[in-house]
């Protein structure tokens, strides 16, 4: 058989997009969106918006777990009326993260008629098919969009398949019928989605409002139909894109769906700022859907947030918890520390660390890693060999293995990134 002529496998990397740059500010604090910037994760809280406290607790839980921006809703003028107050115990706090204020059907009213929210906010949600119907839509639409110039903010304007703008989709439909090859259903409802958005966006622009203070999305709930309006909407536009499967559901549905509808755009380099939009359990913490939103990105190479553990599943050949027990207590540990390494060791959320559970794969996969261990599989000498730098550099033997791991992390993490240019790490 003839050779053909080799050629090295490419790099898969994720794709550049040129979008707007969207500037969301508060205090000191400016997170970019778009336009290069890194791809921004945020969040949303499910407290009652005039519960000022509780709606502060848990932006700063969200905020400590990596939310850049956190949007809370602000539907009534009891909410409203919070937003303030919600700032400023968070600055009371030193929390500057950035809230977003997320108005449906009232947003017009509540942005005239309580100018210390509209200040507050760092950004406001709209939704097109919410701003009120006939005559009303482009008034109250407008009065949005003149008090994101009065105050000088970006806008958000986000289009929900559950909330679509019905008379324009029934425009479209009208339009489809008269094709002399009509379009399917689903093709007229990605078209209504993605002209709803991109339309709301040009009529804010002639208002005056500056193009790069405009994020436009467009979420729907499937993975299918996420993927073919948004690769449609960066086509077509160059606004920055905020990206997120809405209503994702629960658990470990939510969480592939998000991911996988996510992952598949992003390498395409589509999506500026994400948000996975998990039902919690009952008593399950908020922050999830940051950790997954964080993992989303660090599982992609676009960012790192935190030190990453390589672990293999285990199997016949892993036969007590040891292994299992020790990933955890290194992926829970090094989690931990982050809120202070962060600032003390930069760099450190690069950290790879391996906990293999045998000798087929785990001295190969240790050493792919800065720090890895093998433990012994069934049956293998109670001994394990740790690899540092792609190095083996010592042996741990007996019950305290766990806790002398964790002790050549740390000790790998301060030579490595707390002295690194000869300043004290403190
Ligand atoms: S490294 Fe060993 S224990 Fe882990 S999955 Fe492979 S064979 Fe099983």
């Amino acid at each position: 058989m003839m050779q053909e002529q080799q050629l090295p496998i490419a790099l898969a990397t994720v794709a550049a997009r040129h979008s707007r740059q969207a500037h969301v500010v508060w205090g000191q604090r400016d997170v970019t969106v778009g336009g290069g910037a890194p791809v921004r994760v945020q969040s949303m809280t499910n407290t009652d918006t005039a519960d000022a406290i509780g709606t502060a607790i848990q932006v700063k839980e969200l905020a400590v777990a990596g939310s850049e921006m956190v949007r809370i809703t602000v539907n009534t003028p009891e909410a409203a009326q919070a937003v303030p107050y919600i700032r400023d115990q968070l600055d009371r706090m030193g929390f500057d993260v950035p809230l977003i204020g997320d108005f449906h059907y009232n947003g017009h009213r509540l942005l005239t008629d309580f100018p210390d929210c509209a200040q507050a906010l760092s950004k406001y949600r709209i939704n097109p098919g919410n701003v009120g119907k006939g005559d009303k839509r482009d008034r109250q639409f407008g009065q949005m969009i003149e008090a994101a110039m009065r105050w000088s903010k970006p806008v958000r304007i986000g289009v929900n398949w559950g909330s679509l703008d019905q008379e324009l989709l029934a425009q479209l439909m009208d339009d489809n019928s008269r094709r002399l090859e009509p379009w399917s259903a689903k093709s007229v409802m990605y078209e209504a989605l993605v002209r709803s958005a991109i339309d709301s966006a040009v009529r804010a622009e002639q208002m005056g409002l500056d193009g790069n203070q405009i994020i436009l999305s467009c979420k729907v709930s499937g993975v299918q139909d996420l993927v073919s309006v948004y690769r449609a909407l960066a086509l077509r536009c160059d606004y920055a894109l905020h990206l997120g499967l809405t209503e994702a559901g629960m658990g470990t549905k939510g969480t592939v769906a998000s991911a996988t509808a996510l992952s598949i755009l992003l390498q395409e380099g589509i999506g500026d700022t994400i948000r996975v939009s998990l039902t919690p359990a009952p008593g399950e913490s908020r922050t999830q859907e940051v950790v997954i939103a964080s993992e989303i990105l660090q599982s992609l190479g676009v960012r790192a947030f935190v030190p990453s553990v390589t672990a293999c599943p285990g199997c016949g050949r892993t036969t007590s918890t040891t292994f299992q027990e020790l990933t955890q207590q290194i992926d829970e540990f090094l989690r931990a520390q982050m809120p202070v390494w962060r600032s003390r060791y930069p760099g450190v959320e690069k950290l790879k660390v391996a906990v293999m559970g045998c000798i087929v794969n785990g001295p190969g996969e240790s050493k792919h890693a800065d720090i890895g261990i093998s433990l012994p599989g069934t049956g293998e000498a109670p001994a394990a060999p740790v690899f540092i730098d792609g190095e083996k550099r010592m042996t741990l033997r007996g019950d305290a293995i766990a806790q002398e791991f964790q002790a050549v992390v740390e000790n790998y993490i301060e030579n490595r990134f707390g002295t690194r240019s000869g300043m004290p790490s403190t």
